[in-house]
């Protein structure tokens, strides 16, 4: 199988550059010293804030499921949904193992999870909106 570089998804033609996973313990290839080094920081900053976005979608997607369970009437009620798109904006891979961004490389998979997370912002603000005038 032909290997292609984790970070701008091009097959590896020279001499591949290894980044080592620490958390994952494995290590991943990257075809120039440019993408090695974009993929660490990348790694660094993706471990330093997981948790952060864990814990702020962890948070909302409760509040999302009690105003659903306790069906819950009010302009706010989609508010959560619009956090966790801005959360997935900023931090688009928290959910995602670094198997899933090996295909297409980090740099597209960011630019395709940001893309849904707009979506999912403008659908949020979309039914706030309409809330607000309707209810
Ligand atoms: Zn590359």
């Amino acid at each position: 199988m032909e290997k292609r570089c984790i970070y701008c998804g091009q097959p590896i033609t020279k001499k591949p550059a290894a980044v080592w996973l620490k958390r994952e313990k494995e290590e991943v290839q990257c075809c120039s010293m440019d993408c090695c080094n974009k993929t660490s920081r990348f790694i660094k900053w993706d471990n330093a804030s997981r948790l952060k976005a864990y814990v702020i979608i962890g948070i909302c997607a409760a509040v999302n499921l009690i105003n659903i369970g306790l069906s819950m009437k009010g302009w706010w009620t989609h508010i959560p949904l619009v956090i966790i798109g801005i959360c997935l904006c900023k931090w688009p891979l928290v959910f995602m193992h670094f198997h899933n961004y090996e295909r297409f490389g980090i740099w597209k998979t960011l630019k395709y999870v940001r893309f849904a997370a707009g979506a999912l912002i403008v659908f949020g603000a979309v039914i706030t909106v309409w809330d607000m005038s309707f209810l």
